[in-house]
């Protein structure tokens, strides 16, 4: 790291456990944010900013007048623009020094696959359970970590599914095609601040992840009711009815 660098990280670097050597692990990874939306903004804002050294943002939208409300890296001027294109603009503008590649295209099989199997960490913020579940699977096929956000309304919820580890469950342990998860955004609505909250705990769990630091909720789904503030911890486990990983 050069002189620049010492300075721009150093309240990273200053961390116990994080160090030096934390941050050059930041520098050298490679991430994947699929979804430029309510939770992909403020999740590869904190990433860029953080100093993620590749960053790959996947969205095949464009920026419409219902998304400014919420998805805080696309401005006014950004409308009709396409998401990963917006989004890529403004983390360059807030860290010039990283490697942002946008792809404004629905990744899905052999694309999605090969996308995954370069990058360390994969970052859900896409916003269908098809996606979410065809995410997990290649996740699961290339051992590679996955953290998985999601807010509707006044509700959200947190995990981590690391897929590096045997004995981690994965989203379709939780999920499966049945369920009945069909509600978005756009149908339902949602709070401005709550994609915030659970995008920026996707960017530090991706962190975690990346430095080797701290506990990640693998293995835990934290649900948080935005309307009286109070979060709820379930202890996740494999489903042995898992077709996928069990
Ligand atoms: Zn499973």
């Amino acid at each position: 790291m050069n002189d620049d660098q010492l300075l721009r990280y150093s309240r990273q670097i200053m961390l116990p456990g994080l160090d030096v050597a934390g941050q050059e692990k930041l520098l050298a990874a490679n991430v994947l944010i699929i979804g430029a939306g309510g939770l992909g903004c403020p999740a590869a804002m904190y990433l860029a900013s953080a100093g993620i050294g590749q960053i790959t943002i996947a969205d095949d939208d464009v920026v419409d007048l219902s998304n400014l409300q919420r998805q805080i890296a696309h401005h006014t001027s950004s409308l009709g623009l396409s998401k990963a294109a917006s989004l890529k603009e403004t983390l360059l503008q807030l860290n010039p020094e990283i490697t942002v590649t946008a792809v404004a295209q629905r990744l899905q099989d052999e694309t999605l696959s090969a996308e995954i199997n370069k990058t360390d960490v994969v970052v859900d913020c896409s916003d269908n359970l098809g996606t979410r579940l065809e995410i997990n699977q290649y996740c699961r096929q290339h051992k590679v970590p996955l953290v998985s956000g999601a807010a509707i309304r006044m509700e959200a919820q947190l995990s981590v599914f690391d897929h590096r580890l045997p004995e981690s469950p994965c989203y379709q342990c939780l999920y499966d095609e049945d369920s009945k998860l069909s509600l978005s955004c756009s149908e339902s609505g949602v709070i401005a601040p709550l994609v915030g909250i659970i995008g920026s705990m996707q960017a530090l769990e991706v962190i975690k992840l990346v430095c080797g630091i701290g506990e990640s909720v693998c293995g835990r789904l934290l649900l948080l009711d935005a309307a009286t503030m109070q979060w709820q911890e379930i202890r996740l486990e494999k489903n042995q009815q898992c077709s996928l990983c069990s």
